[in-house]
């Protein structure tokens, strides 16, 4: 049977995270260790009915891509940052932990194999491994699964903002919570369970983008991205804590910011700080879907707080161009962000 036509080239541009390669990286965690992993055909699994994820949200996931540059080879961006937060987000879970150089192998294998399914720059391959304890037993709430899978996925995904950046309408939410405030830094499902009532109630009500948490101690994140304040080359970002997560996105464009020259400030602040900033600055999200977008407003308490001119600032485009520049490997890799994949070496899966 000759192989299946590469997705990018029959897709008419999907929704973000709405196709797949045709491949899928799977190990299984039993007898406490890691079994072999190894590339299967992409496709439904069984799962049995009492599984402790199904019950008790045992579950975590990662996201990040790798990029096909000009000459041709596979680069994964960042990888060995994504393998330590999953095993950071397992082990608050008290889920199996997967090994760093078998989950590196799948991923570098997986990529290999998707090849054909990477689309021309400024697409890229989704990397997007799961865990999820197996274990078939209800009576466990206060037990950690001693079973689990790792699988990783991947599937092809082009520029969030085709035909260019629109500046962001973004809900201040102050009387939610979006997680639990020691699980913010695991990117668990529940997380998102969690933050999913009061993201839709915020974008609904409201007509928004996407919901900005804002806690008691300060400005926090939205429901899927950091946040970033920028104005007259100071950058301004809370710091890293447990409630919320350490994007690698967020800790790459503020390298690269530094490198820049400008100015950056980690610590708490709260909503009336960013509304002064606000005034003649500019207010951006970062994350490995839309690398870094732009806010035009803020809406809180019924009123609206445009975001300097109310555009994407030019501050915001030239890190993001920046950014992307070194994954699509336009521009050096001077932090070694980059990992190439070799072609046709397996690495952990069969
Ligand atoms: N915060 C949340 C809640 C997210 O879901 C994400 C996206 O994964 C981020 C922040 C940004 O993280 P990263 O830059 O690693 O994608």
């Amino acid at each position: 049977m000759s192989d299946p036509t590469p997705l990018h080239a029959t897709a008419a541009r999907p929704a973000f995270g709405a196709v797949f390669a045709p491949h899928m990286a799977v190990a299984d965690y039993r007898d406490g260790q890691w079994g072999a992993a190894e590339i299967r055909p992409l496709g439904p699994i069984e799962i049995h009915p009492a599984a402790h994820v199904l019950h008790y949200a045992s579950t975590c996931f990662e996201g990040f891509k790798a990029y096909r540059w000009a000459d041709t080879s596979l680069n994964v961006f960042r990888m060995d940052r994504n393998i330590a937060r999953m095993q950071q987000s397992a082990r608050l879970l008290m889920l199996p932990v997967p090994d760093s150089d078998q989950f590196a192998g799948m991923i570098l294998d997986l990529v290999d194999r998707c090849g054909d399914d990477i689309p021309e720059a400024p697409g890229s391959l989704y990397l997007r491994p799961v865990l999820f304890g197996t274990t078939p037993t209800i009576g466990a709430a206060s037990v950690p699964p001693a079973e689990a899978r790792l699988i990783v996925l991947a599937g092809p995904v082009w520029d969030y903002f085709e035909g260019g950046l629109r500046p962001l309408r973004i809900f201040v939410d102050n009387q939610h919570l979006r997680t639990a405030p020691h699980l913010g830094e695991a990117k668990a499902g529940a997380n998102y369970a969690s933050a999913l009532g009061p993201t839709v109630a915020g974008i609904r009500s409201h007509g928004c983008d996407q919901v900005l948490f804002s806690l008691d101690s300060g400005i926090q994140e939205t429901g899927a991205s950091n946040f970033l304040l920028i104005r007259n080359g100071q950058i301004l970002t809370r710091s890293l804590d447990s409630t919320f997560l350490p994007g690698v996105t967020r800790d790459s464009v503020l390298t690269m910011a530094r490198g820049l020259g400008f100015e950056v400030i980690e610590r708490v602040f709260d909503v009336d700080e960013m509304l002064a900033w606000i005034q003649g600055g500019e207010a951006a999200l970062c994350g490995t879907a839309v690398v870094m977008a732009g806010v035009g407003t803020l809406v809180y308490k019924g009123r609206e707080y445009p975001v300097g001119d109310g555009e994407v600032g030019t501050e915001t485009r030239r890190l993001r161009a920046a950014l992307m520049d070194v994954q699509h490997g336009v521009l050096p890799d001077r932090y070694g962000w980059m990992t190439r994949v070799e072609p046709g070496v397996a690495h952990a899966a069969k």
